[in-house]
């Protein structure tokens, strides 16, 4: 006999940045009946799971915060320019605290499949411990980066030593000390664990595919006076960092590389690599990502200062990026990175022409034969990225509409928010939105806030359901892979912003290129004309009221 379904108004996905807030604002300004689920032992999302040494934010936390209640961005002191993973943890844990939002959330517990009841207008939600919740609306915060992407060589489950992800780190401290580490993954997670695991690990092995441009983060305690001013404007940065492509109140951006001379263009390369984070990337020039002449210059530049910080050629020759333009793999950000290859603890291995073959119990085999030792294993290579939570869910809307059919060529959304043949499910920074290349919790924001306003929309026009029309929907997908076109993103062979990173998986842009100001444009003119590209509906007339409708 099936379990008695529980019955909710909404139910949530994920106890991370969108999570929480969405459990806030549905369950405290809409007076809603809200359960959320998480797989994880406690809040945290993406900050829960990814606990490896040097895990660290990089955007400045000041602006990778939440920005919706002033009181909370003004009691709250960051330590440092760009925080740990640790302080981000107790800046979660204090959100959930401060909006008792605990109470509302069921830990450890994975939604296994979501199903729409085309008869009752409510999703079905089954959970790995058996439970069957029912609930009108479903706002997933389920993540981009979320699901670690599976080996893609053979044998882990033969090392006889450890194998750690850092998609997924323990809990409890990892000693290196005296070990032979190898670690597999040179993208913003590997980067950030090697610049760490390099200074206690008896001997660590970095094995390299694609090498990265990787530049200073430049971090640094919190400057008290600064500290002020920003609180003191607080409002003022966010509106600057609102209406910026990447969600960050940068504004120095000069636009092209080719405009100026080779003097003026080092200048800048030179100021913006000094003051860190992602100004060299999204506030030097505004052709880089468009103009591969433009690209060329800060590739050039950025292999030029690898050269300058490795002091073995060869080693620097192979950690220089070549074949791909910068920018179009998301750019990792770093301290000592470079430095960590002068110790003599450390080796670079080339795994590029020398692919892994395989991990064998005592440690890695590549092509050509050649055996690597290790005590511990570190896999740091990524994730089915923004598809793949979603995917995960085992989701099945309107008439049977599997999504894994439905995106079987790819994310087919409207707006990157929602589907067409699957109502009311809104998917926070789902793909084909800003998300990942947005200041994520300010577009978490934006996508909860404009979800919870569609959901009072209906409930104020006595109307149930919401759904993006096909041809909406087809439009937008159309958009954002027109928009991917214009840029040099599709250049990249191995990038996960276009799903290049797993095997098989349609090679489609992930993200909306579009920049988020225009894209906050495009969600209020949608509602300005009444939810365009969205069809409403009532309810079939023998469903119940929402609990507090
Ligand atoms: P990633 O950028 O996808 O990097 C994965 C790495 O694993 C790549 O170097 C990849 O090489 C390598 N790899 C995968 N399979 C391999 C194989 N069979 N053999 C050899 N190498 C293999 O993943 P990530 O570093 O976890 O980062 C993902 C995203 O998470 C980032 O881009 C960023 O958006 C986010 N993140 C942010 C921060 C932060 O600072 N806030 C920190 C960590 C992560 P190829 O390139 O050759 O495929």
């Amino acid at each position: 006999m099936s379990p008695v379904a529980v019955s909710h108004d909404a139910i949530v996905i994920g106890a991370g940045f969108a999570g929480l807030y969405a459990v806030h604002v549905l369950r405290d300004k809409q007076d809603l009946d809200v359960l959320a689920f998480d797989a994880a032992g406690d809040v945290g999302g993406t900050w829960y799971w990814n606990r490896y040494p040097g895990a660290r934010v990089d955007i400045e936390s000041v602006h990778y915060s939440y920005s919706f209640d002033d009181e909370l961005q003004q009691e709250w002191h960051w330590t440092e320019r760009f925080c740990a993973q640790p302080e981000i943890l107790r800046y979660l844990d204090h959100v959930a605290k401060r909006y008792d939002l605990r109470r509302s959330i069921r830990f450890n517990t994975r939604i296994t499949s979501l199903t729409w009841d085309d008869a009752e207008s409510v999703w079905r939600a089954t959970t790995d411990g058996g439970e069957t919740h029912t609930a009108r609306y479903v706002v997933s915060g389920a993540g981009t980066l979320s699901v670690p992407k599976k080996p893609d060589f053979p044998g882990v489950e033969d090392f006889a030593g450890e194998v750690l992800m850092t998609g997924n780190w323990p809990h409890e401290p990892v000693s290196f000390e005296n070990k032979r580490v190898g670690i597999v993954g040179v993208g913003s997670s590997g980067i950030q664990a090697i610049s760490e695991i390099a200074k206690t690990a008896g001997h660590l092995t970095v094995l390299q595919r694609t090498p990265n441009y990787a530049t200073p983060i430049a971090n640094a305690p919190t400057d008290p006076e600064q500290e002020a001013a920003e609180k003191a404007d607080y409002s003022a940065i966010r509106d600057a960092s609102r209406n910026h492509f990447l969600g960050v109140p940068y504004s120095e951006v000069e636009p092209s590389a080719l405009a100026v001379d080779p003097q003026h263009r080092r200048r800048v390369f030179d100021d913006r690599w000094n003051r860190g984070g992602f100004r060299l990337f999204i506030d030097s020039f505004g052709d880089i990502l468009f103009d591969k002449a433009a690209n060329d210059t800060i590739a050039d530049y950025i292999r030029e200062r690898i050269h300058e910080r490795v002091e073995d050629p060869a080693t620097a020759e192979l950690l220089a990026p070549r074949g791909y333009p910068y920018g179009t793999k998301r750019p990792p950000l770093e301290t000592d990175y470079y430095e960590a290859y002068n110790r003599p603890n450390v080796e670079l291995v080339d795994v590029k022409s020398n692919p892994i073959e395989r991990v064998t119990s005592t440690g890695v085999r590549l092509a050509d034969g050649t055996e690597h030792e290790f005590d511990m294993l570190i896999l740091a290579t990524g994730f089915d990225a923004c598809t793949g939570p979603l995917l995960a869910m085992n989701i099945t809307g309107r008439n049977g509409l599997k999504l894994t059919d439905h995106w079987a060529d790819g994310p087919q959304t409207y707006l990157g928010l929602m589907a067409a043949g699957f109502p009311n499910l809104f998917m926070i920074t789902g793909p084909q939105s800003p998300s990942v290349l947005y200041n994520m919790p300010l577009a978490i924001e934006d996508h909860v806030d404009f979800s919870v306003a569609a959901i009072q929309y209906l409930r104020e026009d006595g109307k149930a359901v919401i759904e993006p029309t096909p041809e909406a929907e087809a439009a937008w997908v159309a958009h954002t892979n027109e928009l991917a076109q214009a840029t040099l993103l599709p250049d990249s062979p191995t990038s996960w912003y276009m799903g290049n990173n797993i095997p098989g998986k349609p090679k489609r842009v992930l993200v909306y290129l579009g920049g988020a100001p225009a894209y906050r444009a495009k969600c209020d003119e949608v509602v300005s004309n009444g939810y365009e590209g969205f069809e409403l509906s009532a309810a079939p007339s023998n469903t119940p009221a929402l609990a507090q409708a």
